[in-house]
């Protein structure tokens, strides 16, 4: 069970829902410090343990500055995530640069920031090398396990993934860049999305253990580190129970002490690009109600909408609403709640049992904190919402302002007035 709370009283939260332009985002500084913490904590153990906080989960410098402070780093996939970590004073091996699909000028900003690279394909070799003109002493690969390991539900099957090296091209990495004079070699892969089963990411540490023994053998390469990506669920539904992340832990240190230290490979550095573990449950989406309406179903009108909060519409994913004050009124109301877009799945819920809503109620929508604000857009020209923190000292300070419609326009070249005046 995962309880559904506010990060504060219904009375205080309504004040703000009416005080500030809804819909706009929240996050809850002390818990994701707190969070950012029990994850440092538990793996301890691990040599030189870090979290690359994947940036696209909450692209927001305030947000990567908190963690920063944690001692986290940032995982990149492009230039401007790039420039975020390097505005939030994360530069250098802090930076992991996770990408695929990858163009020359980003990986020459990558390496201008000292950034670690990771390739995701056997090609790219090439691209680094005519972009940068020499070899990282660094270097990292992304592995595809292909037939050789089941993908989780959300990611899919990894033959079907367009990610990393397959089993027949990673060694051949490995060999090609030793060659090529690189020094300190990393092995990653990420083949879950959202897991909540623990075991599955044991398994992962599993398969990477062996990966980098096995390249030790066939190539003399000494893995330095192991990327084990992101992909740590939550429990979106309240019925639902977190990863058991001590049991990770512990099945981790296991492995490493039955596979690592007797192969010669330790101290085995240890690292994850978690994103949505460390922000997404302390991060809500406010919303108010515009309208109730019956037709063949009933309907919660809200003024998000899926451009604010893509997930429900894209995927199916399930996100807890709270009707702020009316927790413990009966939920024996059955409502969609839909936003305004001229679009039939701008849905936040289908069928959901609520209490009674009326116009004007003040909805929220719980574990928004990772993959929520980052994938909103601009369709039927709906402007971003803003972000705040809720301090910890119980202030809340903007974090970002919502978008206007000069900001919408900024990147038109039109001849006539946007504006009428
Ligand atoms: C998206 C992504 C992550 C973060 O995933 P979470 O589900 O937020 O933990 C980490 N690494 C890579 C390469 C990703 O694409």
């Amino acid at each position: 069970m995962s309880e559904k709370t506010l990060p504060m009283g219904h009375g205080d939260f309504l004040e703000l829902a009416y005080q500030l332009p809804t819909p706009f985002y929240l996050y809850d500084e002390k818990a994701i410090v707190d969070n950012a913490r029990r994850f440092n904590q538990l793996f301890s153990w691990a040599p030189g343990f870090r979290n690359y906080f994947a940036v696209k989960a909450c692209p927001n410098p305030t947000i990567l500055k908190l963690l920063e402070k944690e001692g986290f780093g940032c995982d990149c996939s492009s230039l401007p995530e790039l420039l975020l970590s390097k505005a939030s004073g994360i530069t250098g091996e802090r930076i992991m640069f996770t990408s695929n699909d990858t163009p020359e000028e980003e990986f020459r900003a990558a390496y201008e920031l000292g950034a670690i690279i990771n390739l995701d394909d056997i090609t790219h070799i090439e691209t680094l090398e005519n972009a940068i003109g020499t070899v990282p002493e660094t270097i990292c690969f992304r592995y595809n396990p292909g037939k050789n390991r089941t993908g989780n539900a959300i990611i899919g099957n990894p033959v079907e993934a367009k990610y990393g090296l397959t089993d027949d091209q990673i060694v051949e990495g490995y060999r090609i860049m030793q060659d090529k004079g690189v020094k300190h070699f990393g092995l990653h892969t990420m083949v879950a999305s959202n897991e909540l089963d623990g075991s599955y990411i044991v398994e992962t540490a599993r398969m990477l253990f062996d990966l980098a023994v096995r390249i030790k053998k066939e190539t003399g390469a000494t893995i330095e580190f192991i990327d084990m990506g992101g992909g740590i669920g939550i429990p979106y539904r309240p019925d639902q129970d977190a990863m058991d992340l001590q049991m990770v832990s512990d099945g981790m240190k296991a492995l490493y002490d039955e596979i690592i230290v007797p192969s010669g490979l330790d101290p085995l550095q240890i690292v994850f690009e978690c994103g949505r573990v460390i922000t997404g449950p302390y991060g809500y989406l406010v919303s108010k109600v515009l309208h109730v309406t019956k037709k063949y179903k009933d309907y919660v009108g809200i003024d998000a909408s899926m451009a604010d909060l893509m997930r429900p519409a894209l995927y199916g994913a399930y996100h807890h609403i709270t009707v702020v004050g009316k927790e413990k009124n009966f939920h024996d109301h059955l409502y969609d709640v839909t936003g305004s877009l001229c679009e039939n799945n701008d849905k936040f819920a289908i069928d959901r049992e609520l209490p009674k809503v009326e116009r004007g109620d003040v909805l929220v929508i719980h574990d928004a904190g990772a993959h929520g604000h980052s994938m909103g857009f601009n369709y039927n020209a709906k402007l971003r919402s803003g972000e705040y923190l809720l301090m910890g000292d119980g202030s809340v300070k903007m974090i970002r302002r919502a978008q206007t419609y000069d900001d919408y326009v900024a990147t038109l070249r039109f001849e006539g007035a946007l504006v009428e005046v």
